[in-house]
């Protein structure tokens, strides 16, 4: 095989669920049967990994320096919800009629892979909470067993600031990640949080 087509299979193979052959599969389709399109990929990969940056207030992605989430007037402020990563931002905003806030952690406490406070941009969290306009902060951080010590966390940096923390409730099985929960599932989870003080 080719050194071109065994590098870009091999590259293939950084996507998460892709293996030999279906990285395989792939470089063969867009040779053979789409090279537009494959080169249209390889633009939008290209531009997307050098411009898509974090949130300087969330750390969502952006490619602006405030996300137009943060940015938005016709957001509530006053509810800030906290999650692990941008796919369980998505989840929420796709499944819930959530119109508050986010703030992205980008992981979840995790010393093993030195994860901690500092990597999880904590200290910028505690900034917003302290800024006073947020009454509550809902922590949707995933019911696993690191999920749920990130929460006890969170909960603990909100009552510092004197924000009433939530957890979402039932519904979400334990163990689970949001990203996999069904929209009906997680809307319902979201809409009875229960209050953690
Ligand atoms: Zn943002």
């Amino acid at each position: 095989m080719s050194k071109l087509l065994t590098d870009l299979i091999e590259a293939l193979r950084c996507l998460p669920g892709v293996g030999g052959k279906s990285a395989q599969r792939m470089a063969f389709h867009l040779l053979e049967r789409d090279r537009e399109r494959g080169l249209r990929l390889a633009q939008a990969l290209e531009q997307a990994m050098r411009e898509i940056g974090n949130c300087s207030r969330c750390r969502n992605f952006s490619e602006t320096a405030v996300c137009s989430l943060c940015a938005s007037t016709s957001r509530d402020r006053q509810v800030l919800c906290v999650v692990e990563s941008p796919t369980e931002l998505a989840a929420i905003e796709q499944a819930t009629g959530y119109r508050g806030q986010y703030f992205v952690l980008l992981g979840r406490l995790s010393p093993l892979d030195g994860l901690g406070p500092e990597e999880l941009g904590l200290d910028l969290l505690s900034e917003r909470l302290g800024e006073g306009e947020i009454e509550e902060l809902i922590i949707a951080t995933n019911p696993t067993v690191e999920g749920e010590a990130t929460a006890h966390y969170l909960a603990q940096l909100a009552r510092a600031a004197n924000v009433r923390p939530s957890r979402l409730a039932h519904g979400v099985p334990l163990g689970g990640e949001l990203e996999y929960v069904d929209r009906g599932t997680l809307a319902h989870a979201f809409g009875s949080r229960q209050s953690l003080d």
